[in-house]
């Protein structure tokens, strides 16, 4: 029997293909929910709902089975197609530029939660509002409910994403997002309108200039960890939630002093991301060489 875990995320397991400025994947591991979880699990430990089809490479399950993700929530249908997203950058690599979505399994998705989700921490990652919304409707015994989006859904399903802002704890969004949800180009004042759209804590991404938090006792900004050699951004924002998460679910409390320090542990978890293709950094990072650059960072950014 497994340990109970902390965080249930729902969100894509994906198969991906990637092109930067310096390489390119015609297949590879990638997923909002893959990269969450595997971030996340450096805290504590996380439960996955997802779907993929019967394509879905035996080598990929392993990764996350290795670090101890527990799959039991991924249902897979027979005879259909793992989510497939296609994406490129170009330049200093700030936002992709998706090529192609196809949804595949995740088209006829109904997530079914099992008696024993109760855990503390919810994370609808990166997906359908509207698997979201059927998420966060069964879930019991949540205490923090964190939600990831991004234009994709802004553009397709706005009207269920609002019906899910209004049921959440926090937003993690990137500027393009937020400006886009709220009609403000003035960050500070779409970080205040998303507030006021249900969510009491909003952490607006901003790529290679790190990230702000918006909550009820103020603001915080936080710069990001200088990296030199970015390969591939894909996952960033995944494995910046999941560092983030991982870090409130493993302390159990949510007030604005922990998500302040979760917010370093995100953004050091993400500088990891971009070193490599897909999820292969995450894969090689060593538990003290995260501590390390925890250690760096802080030394970055105290007066
Ligand atoms: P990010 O952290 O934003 O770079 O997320 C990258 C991951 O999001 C990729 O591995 C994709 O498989 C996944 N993805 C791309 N488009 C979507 C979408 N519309 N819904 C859910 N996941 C997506």
């Amino acid at each position: 029997m497994k340990d109970k875990s902390s965080i249930l995320a729902v969100g894509t397991v994906a198969i991906d293909a990637v092109e930067t400025p310096l390489g390119k994947r015609d297949k590879c591991f990638g997923g909002s929910a893959s990269y969450f979880s595997y971030a996340a699990s450096f805290f504590t430990s996380v439960k996955i709902v997802a779907v993929v089809g019967d394509d879905f490479p035996a080598e990929y399950r392993a990764v996350l089975e290795q670090k101890g993700v527990d799959l039991s929530g991924i249902e897979v249908r027979k005879g259909e197609k793992t989510f497939f997203w296609r994406g490129k950058y170009k330049g200093a690599m700030n936002e992709a530029e998706t090529l192609a979505t196809e949804l595949n399994a995740l088209l006829a998705f109904k997530p079914l939660l099992a008696l024993q989700d109760t855990q503390p921490v919810l994370f609808l990652a990166n997906v359908d509002p509207e698997i979201q919304y059927k998420v966060i409707e069964q879930k019991k015994g949540s205490k923090f409910t964190v939600m990831d989006t991004m234009n994709f859904w802004i553009q397709n399903k706005l009207e269920t994403l609002k019906k899910v802002l209004a049921k959440i704890d926090a937003l993690v969004v990137n500027e393009g997002e937020a400006r886009q949800l709220t009609g403000e180009s003035n960050l500070i004042r779409a970080g205040e309108a998303l507030r006021c759209m249900g969510p009491s804590h909003v952490i607006v991404k901003k790529g290679e200039h790190g990230v702000l938090l918006f909550g009820d006792e103020g603001f915080f900004a936080l710069p990001a960890y200088p990296v030199k050699d970015v390969y591939d951004p894909t996952g960033a924002g995944d494995s910046f939630a999941g560092g983030m998460v991982g870090y409130i679910a493993k302390t159990g409390t949510y007030d604005f002093a922990t998500l302040r320090q979760a917010l370093i542990w995100g953004t050091v978890v993400a500088s990891f991301t971009v070193e490599d293709f897909s999820l292969e950094r995450l894969i090689r990072l060593k538990p003290d060489e995260l501590q390390q650059r925890y250690n760096d960072f802080v030394k970055i950014i105290r007066l």
